[in-house]
């Protein structure tokens, strides 16, 4: 058995990029260094005391309350609650639920759960009756619940647990795209928007990869649902994904240059003082055009689909 390279345990990680061993230990305490100073560094909970942490019940998410939970657990001036959101996927979303609502419980964390059903249409939905890019219809929609959820729990800031796979992905396919606002947006803290309406989004988990994020999570024993939306195989993002990883394999390091140039890439976009943000005139939510995209989404599926919609149009 190959031996980690700080002590004398077994190994359960090869890190290529460093070309370091790592036992679950030494992995444990470099993942929690790595969460917690992206936490200080880019003051994602500073002046902030309700910090609220999206949980679907995968690797990524638990692991991030799991982690932000032991490092804020004696601070008394913080609160964290977790927020589930439910797209409506039968088989899938719903044993993601499950899994989170059972590790709030044994953190003794406050758990909330807002459906596609009440604000959006559920996926499998849009599904039956749809074609195309299912990732489109659902990040919309999650984003718009995710914000209204926030703001009604008076949360100061939202974490999201996008590692740095996601991250890489994402600066990918915004660059493929020509969305230099999007790229502006995604940001480790927040985005470049300052709107009350808006709820900062906090990224602790930006610079830790997926592969030992999983094997954090394994470690410590964290009881994640672990299986693959059924529209995952339909997403833009998924040849994207192959790409980078075949790229991180046959030169290392490659996700981490990725994300290095997405940071130096934000100090240099220019703060969109000139981007006006009112209401969508439809739902009352925060937009910069007249129709949010929730709302032209919805109103194009009605269209479509001969009248589904929400059961809560507000
Ligand atoms: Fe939604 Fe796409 Fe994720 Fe499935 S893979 S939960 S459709 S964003």
């Amino acid at each position: 058995m190959v031996k980690c390279s700080f002590c004398s345990n077994d190994a359960i990680l090869f890190q290529s990029y460093s070309q370091k061993f790592f036992c679950g230990k030494h992995l444990s305490d470099l993942t929690e260094k790595r969460v917690g100073s992206n936490m200080r560094k880019h003051g994602m909970i500073r002046n902030r005391s309700r910090i609220g942490v999206a949980i679907s019940g995968g690797k990524d998410s638990l692991a991030m309350l799991y982690i932000m939970h032991a490092l804020l657990k004696k601070d008394r001036s913080r609160k964290l609650i977790a927020i589930t959101i439910d797209e409506g996927i039968r088989g899938y979303r719903d044993a993601g639920i499950k899994c989170a609502k059972a590790f709030c419980k044994t953190l003794g964390i406050e758990h909330h759960v807002y459906s596609f059903k009440d604000f959006a249409v559920p996926m499998d939905t849009i599904m039956k009756k749809k074609h195309g890019d299912p990732c489109s219809y659902c990040g919309v929609f999650r984003r718009w619940i995710l914000n209204k959820a926030s703001r009604k729990l008076k949360l100061d800031a939202l974490a999201i647990g996008h590692n740095l796979d996601d991250v890489a992905q994402t600066f990918q396919m915004n660059i493929m795209r020509n969305e230099p606002l999007r790229i502006a947006r995604f940001t480790p803290n927040g985005g470049l928007v300052d709107c009350d309406d808006f709820v900062p989004r906090i990224r602790p988990l930006f610079s830790v990869p997926e592969r030992e994020i999983v094997a954090y999570a394994l470690h410590n024993k964290i009881e994640f649902h672990n299986a693959e939306c059924p529209y995952a195989h339909m997403a833009l993002r998924n040849p994207i994904r192959d790409f980078i990883n075949s790229m991180e394999e046959k030169y290392p390091g490659t996700k981490f240059r990725m994300l290095n140039t997405y940071l130096s890439l934000l100090e240099k976009l220019p703060h969109q003082e000139g981007l006006e943000i009112s209401e969508c005139e439809e739902c009352g939510e925060p937009s910069s055009v007249k129709t949010c995209k929730r709302c032209e989404m919805l109103a194009k599926l009605k269209r479509d689909t001969r009248g589904v919609g929400p059961r809560k149009l507000k």
